[in-house]
């Protein structure tokens, strides 16, 4: 059972588990996962979870058979607390079911689910963690997208750091650590997860059931970041994302106007879209600035049309590249800029380029 248990693992975090496994036992109490998003830290923090409230573990593994293993692969462990954004939450999966414990309250019915973890969600968790442990012998909390808390929530985390309560194990995930505040950052023993090797995850996208030229190309498109490459594949974004290649294509020819290019879009989640126009604009700066493409990169327009384009359109790439970077720090900032807006933008500043 515990080889097939520890299968459950992802295959990159393998080696690093074992570093994890050992030292779980010397009860570091806050440990910071840092790493790129859609590589499947918040598992690794579950399978930690799993390892932690087991009645059974052997050689490193949680056994995956007795309650409490139940419970918390599951995401229902009454001992697991979960804070994560609310938009996090309507995603799903295991750690999401168990952060609607702490899912914060609605002002009212249409307003759009918070991108932050706010301060009332901190102060409720930190009202059960006044409470002895409910079923195990260890408490764990894990926060997701630990960089999203705002000014308040960080601060009201800081007093959970500072006094943590007896036997409770805290993990703070995050896609962007330098986004947390220093005295968080300071307080936890950070965890650097790594990006699988090509052939690990094509080899896992494989076993999901995923085609595996097609895996090699979401992986690519994705930047190596396996569970987004699924998620791809289950909304085939792949043939979204060359639609929207060909519109923006078509309207630095001119033959649409970035309004036009909006309105066709205006259905599709805006910040994946700008994420992919940025990824674009690399792309066309990579072939502008070292005259080559590497395998991955995006179609960028011939150069017969690039010719036609002004003698400066380099450095208006470069400079469109860091007003797009600003927008989309400030989208996904607490309080973020709307997001509709934010694309309207980004066609706007993209289509300057070749007439400015
Ligand atoms: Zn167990």
């Amino acid at each position: 059972m515990a080889d097939s248990m520890n299968s459950n693992l992802l295959p990159w975090h393998r080696s690093i588990w074992t570093e994890l496994g050992l030292q779980a036992d010397r009860k570091a109490h806050a440990l910071l996962f840092s790493g790129p998003s859609g590589t499947g830290k918040r598992d690794l923090a579950l399978h930690l979870g799993m390892y932690r409230f087991c009645e059974a573990p052997t050689d490193l593994s949680p056994c995956g058979v007795c309650h409490q293993c139940a419970l918390a692969g599951s995401g229902s462990h009454p001992d697991l607390h979960v804070l994560m954004p609310e938009s996090d939450l309507e995603e799903g999966g295991r750690l999401a079911q168990a952060g609607l414990r702490y899912r914060p309250e609605k002002s009212s019915e249409t307003t759009k689910p918070k991108r932050g973890i706010v301060v009332d969600q901190v102060r409720r968790l930190t009202g059960a963690l006044s409470t002895h442990p409910r079923m195990a012998s260890v408490r764990m909390v894990v926060v997701a997208l630990a960089e999203t808390m705002n000014l308040n929530a960080a601060n009201a985390f800081l007093k959970i750091l500072e006094e943590p309560p007896p036997n409770t194990q805290l993990i703070l995930v995050s896609t962007d650590a330098s986004r947390l505040l220093p005295t968080l950052r300071s307080r936890c023993s950070p965890l650097e997860l790594p990006l699988p090797s090509l052939s690990q995850g094509v080899e896992w996208l494989c076993q999901q059931g995923v085609e595996k030229q097609l895996g090699e190309l979401l992986l690519r498109a994705t930047g190596r970041q396996p569970l987004t490459a699924l998620k791809w594949n289950n909304n085939n974004w792949i043939e979204l994302r060359e639609e929207l290649f060909m519109l923006l294509l078509q309207m630095m020819e001119g033959k649409q106007t970035p309004l036009e290019v909006a309105k066709k879009l205006t259905k599709y989640d805006s910040s994946m879209l700008i994420n992919w126009i940025v990824g674009y604009i690399e792309s066309m700066i990579r072939t502008e600035v070292l005259n080559s493409q590497e395998e991955g990169d995006l179609m960028v327009p011939a150069e017969s049309v690039r010719k036609r384009w002004p003698p400066r359109f380099t450095l208006n790439l470069f400079r469109v590249y860091d007003y797009l970077l600003s927008l989309l720090n400030k989208m996904e900032g607490p309080g973020g800029l709307d997001e509709q807006l934010v694309l309207e933008d980004s066609l706007l500043m993209l289509n300057k380029i070749k007439t400015a």
